[in-house]
């Protein structure tokens, strides 16, 4: 006999989604069990992930190191260390992903190297994505070594704000609780939040500037749990505004 019901359940077991997100909600247990949470609203997301695309963007790269560690770690590696972990997550639960880089490579020459042009060149790939949200990866600075935690600056487009302080909250709720940081708008001064038409955040993940944190960041776990936290908090963005 046909049960339409057993039916319905085996059709949501054998789902490509669901499978997807069992194992999204197993990685999410290795951060914080309150991850659950974000992974569980971001269930909802099935369809309308499917419209969208994450551009991530990790900061600086090839001549360009960004901010330098004490230890010589170089900021543009973290970044793309963390981005590239963004990228296989978000590809594994079916959300598409361009990167503006996917290796230590500035997007103009040697010869030719600016990085206005570098800045004008990656915020174009996410102007001309179709259904683009931009993550652009990156690490802050600051002259004394004892600041530390990350901070989410979001651009004045519709939907950064609040995918910005779901970002922000997610990152300091699971990973970093004596944060006081809070969400803000990007300054005018940053090129690519500035000139973006999609919705779209810059996370600065932590301090180059202190020790502490970048030996944090230099680690496989740390990253994939910023990684996990920040791909989460996509779909979190994408469930709320109920695309499907
Ligand atoms: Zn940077």
């Amino acid at each position: 006999m046909f049960d339409l019901k057993q039916l319905k359940q085996y059709n949501i077991l054998r789902s490509e989604w669901a499978r997807l997100i069992l194992v999204v909600l197993i990685a999410a247990a290795m951060v914080a069990v309150s991850a659950i949470h974000v992974i569980r609203e971001s269930v909802q997301t099935v369809a309308a992930a499917g419209r969208h695309v994450l551009v991530i963007d990790p900061g600086h790269g090839g001549f360009d190191g960004g901010a330098i560690s004490d230890d010589g770690s170089k900021e543009s590696d973290i970044n793309l260390a963390i981005g590239l972990r963004m990228c296989a997550l978000a590809e594994f639960v079916g959300l598409r992903t361009v990167m503006t880089r996917s290796d230590d490579r500035a997007k103009t020459d040697y010869v030719s190297y600016s990085e206005h042009e570098d800045l004008v060149l990656r915020t174009a790939i996410a102007n001309n994505t179709p259904g683009a949200i931009l993550v652009s990866v990156h690490q802050n600075d600051f002259p004394t070594g004892q600041v530390s935690g990350a901070q989410v600056l979001y651009a004045a487009t519709p939907g950064s704000e609040s995918l910005g302080k779901i970002m922000h909250g997610n990152l300091i709720r699971l990973l970093d609780p004596s944060n006081r940081r809070v969400a803000a708008p990007a300054p005018k001064s940053l090129y690519i939040t500035s000139h973006v038409t999609c919705p779209a955040v810059l996370a600065e993940c932590g301090f180059m500037s202190n020790n502490f944190e970048v030996e944090k960041l230099n680690t496989d776990s740390y990253r994939g749990q910023l990684a996990l936290v920040m791909v989460g908090s996509v779909l979190q963005y994408l469930s709320d505004i109920q695309t499907i």
